[in-house]
């Protein structure tokens, strides 16, 4: 999708979790397309105001951050009713924020269960939420989660996130049947592996438990689950993510489209 369409010109999206990685890139390449965006998540105030800024004067769009922690309830809500507040409307809501911990059912943590599911699952229900009725009473919306090839398959390790992806696909169905009869589509983008901060940890932690260095583990890790050998890029979800707001895709409600280079055909 080239920058020069800005097909999507004059639309307001929130991207959770678009200080980093998935969600960066899909804040960028919406900006790209004219989408005043509000950005989300952690990190340094100084790189995160120079990613907002940034984003601004390159694209000449309303960009604003706002910090809230999604595993809280009342922040989610109170995100969705800012960036209202803030742009007037809100077009796009892109669920990405998220986060992973990696350890068998019998070892896995309490409170790790608890927070995973916390972000990953419950911040997406209460963003759709949130977000719906303003989209319904202006019979427009587009509602994307970024789920997982994880919440279409199950691997070792991962019982919160591959728990809390597949119910984010069974929510996004959900959502898509409740709005049918509306302008507002509701689907889920199911990414295989990613290089992202989130990916890097579990190539460090593979490279160290298999005494090997970080390139090593990273072509093990691909080699495991994903048939292209390549990563998925955070600009190629973006992209999916333009196509699922624009017109064409009008039909499309309630799918959960894999990106993954072929993790999902095997
Ligand atoms: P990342 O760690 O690079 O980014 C996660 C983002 O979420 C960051 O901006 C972070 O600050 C934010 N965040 C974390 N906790 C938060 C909280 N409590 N409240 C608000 N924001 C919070 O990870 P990523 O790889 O870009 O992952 C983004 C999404 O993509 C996640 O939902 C992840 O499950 C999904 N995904 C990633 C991959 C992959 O291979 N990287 C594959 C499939 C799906």
């Amino acid at each position: 999708m080239s920058d020069g369409h800005r097909t999507l010109a004059g639309k307001v999206a929130l991207v959770t979790g678009s200080t980093s990685g998935v969600g960066e890139g899909v804040a960028r390449t919406l900006a790209a397309q004219g989408v005043d965006v509000m950005l989300n998540g952690f990190g340094s105030a100084a790189d995160i105001e120079a990613l907002r800024a940034g984003l601004a004067a390159e694209h000449s769009v309303r960009v604003h951050y706002d910090g809230a922690d999604l595993a809280r309830p009342a922040e989610v809500r109170r995100l969705v009713e800012k960036t209202i507040a803030a742009f007037g409307r809100l077009d796009i809501l892109v669920n990405n924020a998220g986060i992973q911990h990696t350890a068998p059912i019998e070892e896995f943590p309490d409170e790790r269960w608890d927070a995973v599911i916390a972000l990953n699952l419950s911040a997406v229900f209460h963003a759709i939420k949130a977000a719906l009725p303003q989209m319904k009473a202006r019979d427009w919306g587009r509602i994307i989660n970024i789920a997982s090839a994880h919440g279409l398959v199950a691997s070792v390790n991962k019982a919160a996130y591959i728990a809390a992806k597949h119910g984010v696909v069974g929510l996004t169905k959900v959502t898509a049947l409740e709005t049918a009869r509306t302008r507002v589509t509701c689907n889920a983008i199911c990414p295989g592996w990613v290089l992202t901060p989130l990916v890097a940890k579990q190539i460090e932690a593979r490279a160290q438990e298999q005494a090997m260095t970080f390139d090593e583990a990273k072509a093990g890790l691909l080699q495991e689950k994903q048939p292209s050998k390549d990563f998925v890029t955070p600009e190629q979800i973006g992209a999916l993510v333009c196509f699922l707001c624009s017109d064409s895709s009008e039909q499309i409600t309630g799918v959960a489209l894999n990106i993954d280079g072929g993790w999902l055909a095997q």
